[in-house]
């Protein structure tokens, strides 16, 4: 990569909801990046709470001032629509071990077949106990999540 060429992050994500978790990671990347592509995947087999527009909009809510940061929604391979992006690195974040174990492996495939670099913030410790499934879970159960989400 030359010193000129832009540099590109793909954040993927269920994103159902957004939470202060990866609203961290995203502004502590942004030092690292000329450009973070929040990419909400959707997978018709997969259930999901908040609607895919629903999820997007919440999101540009967040960073509707922010010109390095982007929201898309893609299906299919991450690798393959960091290729359509022609973006460089896949950003995550790491709450856990349990977090590790499951993103090595991923990390490792897209390395090898795609030639993606992934990188790896792990989680601010006041976010590390913050999942989007908790989220849900106290919504679907009519509880006040507000200090969970931007
Ligand atoms: P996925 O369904 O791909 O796990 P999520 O929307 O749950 O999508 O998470 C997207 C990314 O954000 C993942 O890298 C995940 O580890 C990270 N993430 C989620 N919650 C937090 C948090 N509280 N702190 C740091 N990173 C987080």
């Amino acid at each position: 990569m030359s010193n000129t060429t832009k540099k590109i992050a793909v954040f993927p994500g269920s994103f159902d909801p957004i939470t202060l978790g990866h609203v961290d990671i995203i502004n502590r990347a942004l030092p690292l990046f000329d450009t973070i592509i929040i990419a909400i995947g959707s997978n018709a087999a997969k259930k999901h709470m908040w609607a895919l527009e629903d999820r997007k909009a919440a999101i540009e809510k967040v960073f509707a001032n922010n010109q390095a940061i982007k929201v898309d929604t893609y299906e299919g391979l991450t690798a393959d629509f960091c290729k359509k992006e022609g973006a460089q690195f896949i950003l995550r974040g790491l709450r856990n071990q349990t977090d590790f174990a499951y993103e090595q492996n991923i990390a490792q495939a897209n390395d090898k077949v795609n030639a993606v670099d992934s990188v790896f913030l792990i989680s601010s410790p006041e976010h590390s106990f913050i999942s989007s499934s908790i989220v849900r879970d106290i919504a679907r159960n009519n509880g006040d999540f507000s200090a969970l989400v931007p």
